[in-house]
């Protein structure tokens, strides 16, 4: 098997048959090793119907149903477990990134680089509050982290077997998919393209989703916001001095107790600071929590075009 292609759908019933044929049309060159693996990730509507009538058609289509749905990363990790390629090559289901470029990305890979990913140039026919959330993020993320993780890139990309065992590796349960493979290391490159529309459907990441997998991202990849504690204390110190001096002066020259407004401002200036270091602390105590249960991250319920039907199968260990 040389080439693996791994698709996350998520109510993708509209997209699926348009997908398919893009994607089989985009892999000719390796039409008799490649491998197509959708996996559905809990979808409500007829996407499973969709894959499952989509694999009696082509034969080197392979359906993933996960018991319940656990998200864009976590089906996506499914897929990649599944695979069995020499490469591996992940895109989303909504055709915004052009599996025509597998061509490039193959080429690039033949003159020895492990991971090539696509670097979005523009995105189409997302609104501006999507554009600029996403332009923000990636530049706050790097900021913040300790591994580099380009910017502006996706889950879109191919990646060897080399790196692919080494991300396979990670246990982590919140996983930010893009920033792992940029971790591993190896030879990475990037190829830019046009981020398209979605051919149907609607974004699957609603405002909540993204926040989450924002703070998956840094949570993940950089414990900077928790040392943001430390140094928010010491902030806090020096105004507290200045404070203080503020009081014994006023108490000296005014004669007067020392007026509500600086308590006011001590006050709500230092639960704040509280506040936020408390928020902070929750979101790697939470994470902490998840991992410490370590329970398996999906279950598969139903598989098709496997060359073995295996029973509900639990991954991950
Ligand atoms: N997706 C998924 N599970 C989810 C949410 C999304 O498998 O819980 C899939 C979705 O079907 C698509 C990909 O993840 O193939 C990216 O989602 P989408 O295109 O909606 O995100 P956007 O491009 O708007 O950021
Ligand atoms: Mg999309």
């Amino acid at each position: 098997m040389i080439l693996s292609i791994v698709i996350p759908c998520m109510n993708e019933e509209e997209t699926v048959p348009l997908l398919v044929q893009r994607i089989v049309a985009a892999t000719e060159p390796w039409a008799d090793s490649r491998e197509i693996i959708l996996v559905d990730d809990g979808s409500t509507d007829r996407t499973w119907d969709v894959i499952s009538q989509a694999c009696e058609s082509v034969p080197t289509l392979r359906g993933l149903r996960l018991s319940a749905n656990r998200g864009h990363q976590v089906a996506l990790t499914a897929g990649l477990e599944a695979a069995r390629g020499e490469r591996i090559f992940m895109l989303d289901a909504d055709l915004q990134d052009p599996p025509e470029l597998i061509g490039d990305m193959m080429a690039m890979m033949d003159r020895g680089y492990d991971v090539v990913y696509g670097r979005r140039l523009s995105r189409k026919g997302e609104t501006l509050f999507k554009r600029a959330t996403a332009y923000v993020f990636y530049r706050l993320l790097n900021t913040l982290s300790d591994a580099k993780i380009p910017n502006d890139t996706g889950d879109f990309r191919l990646v060897n077997r080399r790196a692919l065992d080494a991300v396979l590796l990670m246990p982590e349960k919140s996983r930010f998919i893009r920033g792992m493979f940029s971790w591993v290391g190896f030879r990475q490159i990037g190829v830019e393209y046009v981020r398209e529309k979605r051919v149907a459907g609607e974004t699957k990441y609603p405002l909540r989703a993204m926040i989450r997998f924002a703070l998956d991202a840094v949570t993940g990849f950089s414990t900077r916001p928790l040392r943001l504690a430390t140094r928010l204390a010491f902030y806090s110190l020096a105004i507290t001095f200045i404070m203080v001096l503020y009081a014994i002066g006023s108490m000296i020259f005014y004669q007067t107790v020392p007026g509500w407004s600086s308590m006011l401002i001590a006050i709500s200036f230092f639960s704040g600071i509280q506040l936020l270091t408390l928020g902070i602390m929750g979101e790697y105590l939470g994470r902490l929590y998840i991992e410490a249960k370590g329970r398996p991250l999906y279950f598969t319920s139903e598989e098709v075009g496997f060359d073995t039907v295996s029973e509900t199968k639990q991954k991950n260990q």
